[in-house]
Order: structure tokens, then sequence, then C-alpha cells
């Protein structure tokens, strides 16, 4: 799989469609093997923490499919000269995930968000594939100290796929230090897809996130969050644009 390198992160050079084959075959790999993979779906955000994080740094670079998430990735792998093909979100992998486990009978558990989301967004996912499997569903917490009542939910519940919505750095964090164990075949930090499935959080229109201004809609909906999108939209601008045509490496 062709990737390139942002500030240092690896992405993988996935369309959507591409995104969810690679997954796919590491769901079939997993149960083959009895082993665990994991998804991270990249944006501006991570790129940024990933800076910092060594810890989050190397999850990034270990995972087995990353994908280019934000649209900021986009512009700037161009502007380095490796361009990206195209998004993989991960709202819409979720959802063709869903598909795909409706068709072969993969188990769904959905762990994090806030008490009852998890459960609307199942219930969403199961009204519009209406043979999934939800295998279920725990708001829990990343706290280290629930980490074993949760690994034992999840052990019972045998999952195939595994979505973890408790926000990025953690949400990768808890899934890399405990797919060792757990060993599911797919897990994926999803940040906010819950809350969106559940309608608790729109998704921006379609011609704002194909113009690039999804971080627009996010500080009108959501104006709390306007340090992170300092972060994602001018700190991230101007951190590749001071790396150079070389940030790439
Ligand atoms: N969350 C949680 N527990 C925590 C922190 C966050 O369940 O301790 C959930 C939160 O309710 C939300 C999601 O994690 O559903 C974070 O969504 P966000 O859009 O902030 O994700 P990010 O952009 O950080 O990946």
């Amino acid at each position: 799989m062709h990737h390139i390198h942002i500030l240092g992160i690896r992405i993988d050079d996935v369309t959507q469609a591409e995104a969810l084959t690679h997954a796919a075959t590491l769901i079939e790999d997993g149960i083959a093997h009895g082993c665990g993979h994991q998804v991270v779906t990249v944006n501006p955000e991570f790129v940024m923490e990933a800076q910092h994080n060594l810890a989050f740094r190397e999850v990034l670079c270990a995972a087995d499919l990353a994908t280019p998430d934000g649209f900021g990735l986009l512009l700037a792998a161009r502007w380095q000269g490796t361009p990206l093909r195209g998004r993989a979100t991960g709202v819409a992998l979720v959802q063709q995930l869903a598909a795909l486990a409706a068709e072969r009978g993969y188990r769904i558990f959905l762990l994090g968000a806030a008490p009852g989301v998890a459960e609307q967004a199942a219930a969403v996912l199961q009204r519009h594939h209406p043979t999934l499997v939800i295998a279920g569903c725990f708001a829990g917490s990343p706290h280290a100290r629930y980490a074993p009542f949760i690994q034992q939910i999840i052990a019972a519940a045998q999952p195939h796929i595994l979505l973890v919505a408790y926000g990025h750095p953690a949400q990768d964090l808890w899934i890399a230090r405990h797919q060792p164990v757990l060993k599911i075949p797919l897990a994926m930090g999803v940040g906010g897809v819950f809350d969106y499935l559940a309608g608790r959080v729109p998704l921006a229109p379609r011609w704002m996130r194909q113009l690039g201004l999804e971080w627009l809609f996010r500080l009108m909906v959501q104006p709390h969050r306007w340090r992170r999108i300092i972060t994602a939209v001018p700190l991230f601008s101007w951190a590749v644009l001071r790396a150079g045509k070389r940030g790439d490496r």
C-alpha cells in the first residue's frame, strides 16, 4: 500500500473504497490467525498531537491502516508534492463496515461516548442494516482503572469489529494497549462518530465538506472547540509550511 508522511506521520494513500477493502482483508486475517489489527483515521489534529506525544506517534505509525480523514491532509500532501488521491473518513468507514458486517455476519462492539450514545448509534446502524449483529455497547472510560472490567465485557462479547469513541489520542492509545490481549480482528478509534450517528452532532453539509470548510461548520455548531480548530487549521498549516517541501519525511 502506497503511503506518504506529513510532519513525520505515516498516512496511507487509500480512497474510501480501498480503505474498506483493506479493512475487510484485516478482519479476515484476524479471524484466520487469531490476531488483532488497528485502524486509525488521521486528521491534522492527530498529526499535531503526535508532534509532542511520542506514544501516540508510535501508535499512528504502527497502525495496520492509517486513513486520510481530514481535508487539511489533502492540501498539505499536495503542497508537499506527495498528493493523496482522496479522503477516507472514519464516519464513512463505520457505515461501510456496518454494511459489510451485516452481509458477512461480523459482530460489532461500540465502546465509548457519553452514556446511551453508543446504544443510539447502534440502533441507527441496525435500522439501516437489519441483519447487523451488535455484540455490545458500553460507554465506560479510557481511564486505566476501568480497563480490566471493559476488557472482560469485550472478551465475553467476542466481536469481530471494535469501534472506540474516546476521542484522540485516548482511543487510539487504549486500542494499542489492549489489542495484544483482546485480539479483536479490527479495532478502530472513531472520535465523534457515535455522536453523529445518534444525531447529537450534525455533519457538515456536503458542499462545506467538499470545499474543506468543515472546520468553519464545527466552529459554528460547537464553538467551544475553537482551540482544537486553531490547532487543526492555522497551526497545522503553519507547521507544514515551515517544514517545507522536505516535511514529507
Ligand atoms: N469521550 C468519552 N470519554 C472520554 C473522552 C471522550 O466517551 O473520556 C467521547 C466523547 O463523548 C465523544 C468522543 O469521545 O463521543 C470524542 O469525540 P471527538 O469528536 O472530540 O473526537 P476526536 O476529534 O478527538 O477524535
